[in-house]
Parts: C-alpha cells; sequence; structure tokens
C-alpha cells in the first residue's frame, strides 16, 4: 500500500484561553492512502475548516503530528512549508478565486510562473489540465465569459497543474447550482478514477455520497469514518 498522501495524529487545535477557549480539533486521527476519494462532512462549527487548513499547510495544529506525503510538517520551516504546500497540494475552495481579465489558461499556469519551467511547457502543461476539466476549447475566455461552473473547473484545472499528490477542497460545490454541481462532481470522479486523491469538505449530503470513504466530524472529534458504495457516478459524458 506505501505511505499514506497524509497521515495525522492526535491533532488539536486550540483557539483562546481560559473561559473563552475553543477545542476546534480535539484529537482527530486519521491516515489517507494514495488513490483515495474521501469526504469530510459535519455541521458548521465542528472543525471542517480547521482540519482543511491544517491539512493544506495553511495553518499548524497546537499539538499533535502531520506527516504529508511521509514528511513530518511539523519539522519545516516557514519556507519549506511553503514548498511542501506548493508542490503537494492542489486547493480549491468554494470562491473560484480567478484573476478577472486573464485568460483561463493564463490562470491555470499561475501555479507554475515560479518553477523556473519554459513558457511553452507551462502552457503545454496548462492546457494539458484544462483538457482534463473538459475546458480546453474555453482556454481563452476570460472568467467573467464563463459560467460559474466552467470557473470552478478551470480552479479545479489551476490545482492540478502542478500535479499535486493530493487535491484538496473546501465546499467547492458551495457556489453552485444542482447542474453545475454534477458537472463538478463527474470531473472528480474521473480524477480519481485516474488515481487522484481527493480530499473534499462539504456539508451537502448528496456530495458526501460520491466519496468512497466518508469522515464525519462532531465538535472537533472523528466521529465517524466508514467505507461507502458511491452513489450517483456515472461515466461523464461530455464532461
Ligand atoms: P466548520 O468549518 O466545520 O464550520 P470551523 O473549523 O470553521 O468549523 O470552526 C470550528 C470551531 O472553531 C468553531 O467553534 C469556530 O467558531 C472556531 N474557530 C474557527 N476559527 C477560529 C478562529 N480563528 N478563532 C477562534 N475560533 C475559531
Ligand atoms: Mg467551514
Amino acid at each position: 500500500m506505501g505511505r499514506p498522501v497524509l497521515d495525522v495524529r492526535e491533532l488539536t487545535k486550540v483557539y483562546g484561553e481560559g473561559d473563552t477557549e475553543i477545542r476546534a480539533l480535539d484529537g482527530v486521527s486519521l491516515a489517507v492512502e494514495r488513490g483515495e476519494y474521501v469526504a469530510v462532512m459535519g455541521s458548521s462549527g465542528s472543525g471542517k475548516s480547521t482540519l482543511m487548513n491544517i491539512l493544506g499547510c495553511l495553518d499548524v495544529p497546537t499539538t499533535g503530528t502531520y506527516l504529508l506525503d511521509g514528511v513530518d510538517v511539523g519539522s519545516l520551516s516557514d519556507a519549506q512549508l511553503a514548498l511542501a504546500r506548493n508542490r503537494l497540494i492542489g486547493f480549491v475552495f468554494q470562491a473560484f478565486n480567478l484573476i478577472p481579465r486573464t485568460s483561463a489558461v493564463a490562470n491555470v499556469e499561475l501555479p507554475l510562473a515560479y518553477s523556473g519551467m519554459r513558457a511553452a511547457e507551462r502552457r503545454r502543461r496548462a492546457m494539458f489540465s484544462l483538457d482534463l476539466v473538459g475546458l480546453a476549447d474555453r482556454a481563452e475566455h476570460e472568467p467573467s465569459r464563463l459560467s460559474g461552473g466552467q470557473q470552478q473547473r478551470v480552479a479545479v484545472a489551476r490545482a492540478l497543474v502542478t500535479e499535486p499528490a493530493l487535491l484538496l477542497a473546501d465546499e467547492p460545490t458551495g457556489n453552485l447550482d444542482s447542474h453545475a454541481t454534477e458537472d463538478l462532481l463527474a470531473v472528480f470522479d474521473e480524477l480519481n478514477a485516474a488515481g487522484r486523491t481527493i480530499v473534499l469538505i462539504t456539508h451537502e449530503n448528496e456530495v458526501g455520497a460520491r466519496a468512497d470513504r466518508l469522515i464525519t466530524l462532531f465538535d472537533g472529534r472523528v466521529a465517524g469514518d466508514i467505507r461507502q458504495e458511491p452513489s450517483g457516478r456515472h461515466a461523464a459524458a461530455g464532461v
């Protein structure tokens, strides 16, 4: 099975002190293997975003350990952490965060900007990534000419362009209508079928149902961790 893509043990995250102390995470342990598609669910305030920020190396835990692709994140300097984040993790957020008045393909290229890669190679990889999300024919469109669902798929292409070990998505369908949600989930199905590791945070049941593993958070703890038969997957014709 090899080493897990991520392996966290007994994570805690405490905000504030004394009377105002909040234990946003209260002893979370979990490992995700390469190729898994994991949904993390839980009601508002259960600690989902706190966990996502730690898994994404955007924040550090109060206590506990985090191995990302075998590397102990707690031992890294800020510069090393930034490098690990850029190389190993592709982020997708609820807000698409595309650069306006900039073509889709130029948006997708951005994470490669400081890689020392030649412009032609950056363009080739960005086009490949856009093709993965079914938007190669929209490469020259600026975000304002794309639908919300298309913009989010450009954001997924941007997250994939560095070939990260992990695709990490926090409420990626939160701003999408049901049709665009279905298109995005079909892209995730395809990416996972091609071997991508996905951790997706959501409060929508039908989104969580698409993953093959469902982790439930409650009050900063893992209240459930089950393998499930993904529902609603289909051959993603036209995506
Ligand atoms: P979720 O994403 O599941 O809604 P969060 O991880 O955002 O949950 O929050 C978990 C708990 O931690 C909540 O009680 C929230 O109010 C608290 N919290 C989150 N971020 C902060 C912060 N920066 N300062 C203080 N409390 C926070
Ligand atoms: Mg949240």
